[in-house]
């Protein structure tokens, strides 16, 4: 499949294998990765008034507001690497996020495709507070399942892993609810247009990564 025209929105709750199928995708696909989440990291990091906005929400597992968020995306998608295709990893978050996509998409009738990962909850909370990221770089690993060679250091890039603040125990529960209300209700949006593929994210990544592939390969562009 060609990156012309090729938009993907990755759905599923957090912990359900997101960024690691983002990053293999972009790969083969050769298109820019989006992800809000980054983005709002970054922001805080860099003590912008986004960022500083940003994280009273981020900090409580909670959704950033639509109305900053789609101008977030607005802005981002009119860049030019994005011109040809993209894939979209934690955004969209809600109804209106994803309606607000449609019209920015919408004008340029390009198709779209939204590749739901499928992980239960049990293995979320697992997951996530298992999970440490890169710092520098954000490249995601976990204590158990996928422990960097030097501990506490990126394979990658040699920086700094540590625990994100909000994939503490009792900020997960939080961001598991939120999703529950906010985010699934996507699928039903996704489905009605019949763009949604849903995947088994369970099992290793190689793994989960041929299904999405299989998935998307699948279906005429
Ligand atoms: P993520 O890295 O995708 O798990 O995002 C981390 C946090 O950033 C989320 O828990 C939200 O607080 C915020 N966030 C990221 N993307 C969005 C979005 N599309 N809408 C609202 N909040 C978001």
């Amino acid at each position: 499949m060609s990156a012309n025209g090729f938009r993907l929105v990755l759905l599923g709750p957090p912990g359900a294998g997101k960024g690691t199928q983002a990053a293999l995708l972009v790969q083969h696909f050769a298109v820019p990765h989006v992800s809000t989440g980054e983005i709002l990291r970054s922001e805080v990091s860099r003590g912008s008034d986004l960022g500083g906005q940003a994280r009273k929400y981020m900090d409580k597992g909670e959704l950033v507001p639509d109305q900053i968020m789609l101008g977030i995306i607005r802005e981002r998608l009119a860049q030019v690497d994005c011109a040809s295709g993209v894939l979209l990893d934690g955004f969209p978050r809600s109804l209106p996020q994803a309606a607000g996509l449609e019209a920015i998409f919408g004008a340029e009738r390009v198709p779209m495709r939204a590749v739901s990962l499928e992980v239960p909850s049990s293995e979320i909370v697992r997951r996530l507070s298992g999970r440490r990221t890169c710092r520098a770089c954000g490249a995601m690993y976990h204590v158990t399942f996928g422990p960097p060679t030097k501990e506490g250091i990126c394979d990658r890039c040699g920086g700094e892993l540590y625990q994100r603040d909000d994939d503490r125990e009792d900020i997960v529960q939080a961001r598991l609810e939120v999703y529950r209300k906010e985010t699934e209700p996507l699928m039903a949006f996704y489905r009605e247009r019949s763009v949604l593929r849903s995947v088994d994210g369970t099992g290793p990544s190689k793994d989960v990564f041929r299904r999405v592939v299989a998935e998307l390969e699948a279906v005429p562009a």
